[in-house]
């Protein structure tokens, strides 16, 4: 059984204990390899490696940073179904969206290695004769990154290349549910020949992991990708050394539909949004909101589309639902589903967890909708994760804007209209750090990506991602 190691300086190693646990495929239920349990006294090992190796690579010229850089996007191309197949094994998206996240993903790359080239400073006028003001941007130092499982070579890529292109050194904790992707992508940095330190993988336990991360006065910056839960727990840790932190958490998203939108590219854009990974993105829609004198129409049209969906294990090519990731997320969908309708929702298709033939052992929702919902019900207060549209018909802007926005996340809002004046209202008024208009897909390596309120803290993404792995240093020369 392949094993998921960590590597460390330069070296691949298994935990010091010797223990590993299995891994089981979210599809099939099946043994599909075992991951490495570290812990703590690797963390520890790792952050050592980091910081003995980050002098040597900040001052390597931002050219040759951007080179091994380059050489990991062209590795990542050449082995991009491989590494597809392990994106769809271990957490059981469909295998063409896993191609896509395999492009984004070495597009960050390609982004921040162009990007290293231009961390450009200042030269600010004085007020005296005999001076100078400089402005030089520096990079923060050894950065721990935590990610998640439902983009397991997407959001890794999204923190660790601005950071090894800013010029700091990293350790990664990918999740437990797919550390082999993580495990692919360190493959393809030592083929490039990476200096031995720069990039760190660490597997295993992940609260002492993240209690060396946080306590580790070598380590100058968090970034984290999760649950809210979590990021306000390291976030608060993270106060006593004043360490850096980026935080990408959870997200609520409204999707809202005005009676003069394209109905049908408003469905489809619906469908999208909802159903990409079977509903388990931090952006995918959470409430749809439907103007009161459409929603009839708007209703039939998705169940009609939504129903003719093919679920099934992700490996397969013509799958477009792939399995919840885990049984505690199957659960949770399964809670919702059912707490709203014993409150009174109606269900118009799906509404269960499937059990029978090729799903028997896989953790599969049926794409659902529900009707008669109302702001009582968990599945339009909190995020679902999972397959599930509950419908919300509104009457006026006003009164969905306010609807829009009462809510705790402000992560990504999307609405369809074809009224100039209302987009502009609509994008300047929803509190959210992400706007689709008239677009479901707004993740691109160009943009700023990240929330409002409680879903998250700095920006991942374009030059603002860079950033964040940035210090600020003004000098004032005197002459
Ligand atoms: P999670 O439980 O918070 O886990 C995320 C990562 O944090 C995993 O690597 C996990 O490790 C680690 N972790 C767990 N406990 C920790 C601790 N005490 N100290 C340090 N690290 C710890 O979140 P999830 O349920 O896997 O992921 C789904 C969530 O991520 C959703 O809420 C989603 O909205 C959010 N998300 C946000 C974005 C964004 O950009 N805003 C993108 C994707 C996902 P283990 O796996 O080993 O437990």
């Amino acid at each position: 059984m392949t094993e998921r190691k960590m590597y460390i300086n330069g070296q691949w190693m298994g935990s010091i204990s010797g223990k590993a646990t299995a891994l089981r495929s979210p599809a099939t239920g099946k043994v599909i390899g075992e991951i490495a349990s570290g812990g703590r006294e690797e963390a520890r090992l790792a952050i050592t490696a980091a910081h003995e190796a980050f002098a040597e690579w900040a001052a390597t010229p931002a050219r040759e940073r951007a080179a091994y850089m380059q050489k990991v996007v062209q590795l990542m191309h050449e082995n991009k179904a491989e590494l597809a197949h392990m994106i769809s094994l271990e957490m059981g998206k469909p295998i063409r969206e896993a191609r896509g996240e395999v492009d984004i993903a070495a597009d960050y790359v390609q982004w921040n290695a162009e990007e290293a080239k231009r961390i450009y400073g200042d030269l600010i006028p004085s007020n005296a004769k005999h001076k100078r003001i400089l402005v030089l941007r520096q990079p923060v130092g050894v950065t721990a990154a935590i990610t998640p499982w439902n983009f397991p070579l997407s959001m890794v890529t999204r923190k660790m290349a601005p950071a090894i292109a800013a010029g700091c050194t990293v350790i990664l904790k990918p999740a437990k549910q797919t550390p082999g992707s993580a495990v692919m992508f360190f493959e393809l940095l030592e083929k490039a020949g990476l200096p031995r330190g720069v990039a760190n993988l660490v597997l295993g336990n992940a609260s002492e992991i993240g209690a060396e991360f946080i306590s580790n006065p070598l380590v100058k910056k968090i970034t984290f990708t999760g649950s809210t839960e979590i990021g306000k727990q390291l976030l608060s840790q993270a106060a006593h050394q004043v360490k850096r932190v980026s935080m990408e958490l959870g997200g609520h998203a409204p999707f809202i539909v005005f009676p003069d939108a394209d109905l049908e590219k408003a469905v489809d854009g619906l469908i999208a949004s909802k159903f990409r990974n079977s509903g388990q993105t931090c952006i995918c829609t959470n409430r749809l909101y439907v103007h009161s004198t459409i929603v009839e129409s708007f209703a039939s049209l998705l169940k009609e589309k939504v129903q003719a969906m093919v679920m099934g294990n992700g490996l397969l090519e013509e799958v477009e639902l792939g399995p919840i990731v885990d049984q505690i997320g199957l659960q949770k969908v399964d809670e919702q589903v059912r707490d709203a309708v014993g409150k009174g929702a109606t269900v118009l298709c799906g509404g269960s967890i499937r059990k029978e033939g090729e799903f028997s052992n896989g953790n599969f929702f049926e794409p659902t909708i529900l009707l008669d919902v109302d702001d009582t019900m968990q599945v339009v207060r909190e995020e679902t994760f999972g397959p599930v549209v509950p419908i919300l018909p509104f009457e006026t802007e006003e009164e969905v804007l306010q609807k829009a926005n009462d809510t705790t996340f402000g992560l990504a809002a999307y609405f369809y209209t074809q009224d100039l004046g209302r987009t502009i209202r609509m994008y300047e008024k929803l509190e959210y750090g992400i706007i689709g208009a008239n677009d479901p897909v707004p993740t691109t390596v160009q943009a700023p990506f990240g929330g409002y309120k409680e879903s998250g803290l700095g920006r991942e993404g374009g030059y603002h991602g860079l950033e964040g792995f940035l210090e600020i240093k003004y000098v004032s020369l005197g002459f």
